[in-house]
């Protein structure tokens, strides 16, 4: 299996990716699965800056392109980004209720004190950021109606040495044991391969504490907003996540 569940296109204000040009490339490199993903932003700090596009519209294209590949081998998955779901969940949800996505990942992009960790962050987070991020992922695995937890550790993808966050160890094992208990899948996060961390995200020794805890399901995102990002390092995957040993949620 062939795929890619996390894939930003012309529905997210940071995507330079054209959803035509992505299907076409990963037809040609046969996938057999990849899921559109756009943000889906309500935390106040990033709707009062970049807006919302038409979500209605959005679901039309996919829907569009979906008939028009229908006979291809590739199946084209209508998903979303929610991100800090936790902190919008009465809004989100009914936000939510009316439209139907295939798939839905939830990420953390913001600290307490709206730190956006997904960009170069300006300051090196403290052991109190580290338990704040990890706290919300927690809060999101626990309360929301999502399938995939999103690059959990985003906030390491400009560091180039490992942080030690081992003061999070008991945080992550109630995240993994939420995330079982509700079947949300585990996303190995590719895109900090194309940036100084140079690793997958999460990082293995949390890869291994989820799966030694009886994780098995997995998700797989590239993160790509250009279409270059697309594909770019898949061949650097674990090989186990390809072994038939790990589920995937679709
Ligand atoms: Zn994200
Ligand atoms: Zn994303």
């Amino acid at each position: 299996m062939k795929i890619d569940y996390h894939l930003h296109t012309e529905y997210s204000y940071d995507s330079k990716l054209k959803a035509l040009d992505l299907i076409n490339k990963a037809i040609e490199l046969k996938y057999d699965q990849i899921a559109i993903t756009e943000h889906l932003d309500l935390y106040p700090y990033e709707l009062s800056r970049f807006g919302l596009p038409s979500f209605s519209r959005y679901l039309r294209q996919v829907r569009s392109l979906q008939e028009q590949f229908a006979s291809s081998p590739l199946r084209i998955i209508c998903g979303v980004e929610i991100g800090d779901f936790q902190r919008v969940k009465a809004f989100a949800d009914e936000f939510l209720a009316e439209l139907e996505f295939e798939l839905r990942l939830g990420a953390v992009h913001f600290l307490t004190d709206h730190t956006n960790v997904a960009v170069p962050l300006r300051r090196a987070l403290s052991k109190a950021d580290h338990e704040d991020y990890y706290r919300q992922n927690l809060t999101l695995v626990s309360n929301c109606d999502i399938q995939v937890l999103a690059h959990l550790g985003v906030h390491k993808r400009y560091l180039t040495q490992q942080p030690d966050e081992k003061h999070c160890l008991g945080l992550h094992r109630d995240i993994f044991q939420a995330m079982i208990d509700r079947r949300i899948a585990l996303e190995i996060n590719f895109s900090a391969l194309r940036k100084p961390y140079a690793r997958v995200l999460p990082d293995l020794w949390q890869i291994e504490l989820y799966r030694s805890l009886g994780g098995k399901l997995f998700s797989i995102g590239s993160d790509a907003h250009l279409l270059e990002h697309f594909d770019l390092n898949y061949d650097k995957l674990p090989a186990w996540l390809f072994t038939g040993e790990v589920e995937f949620p679709l």
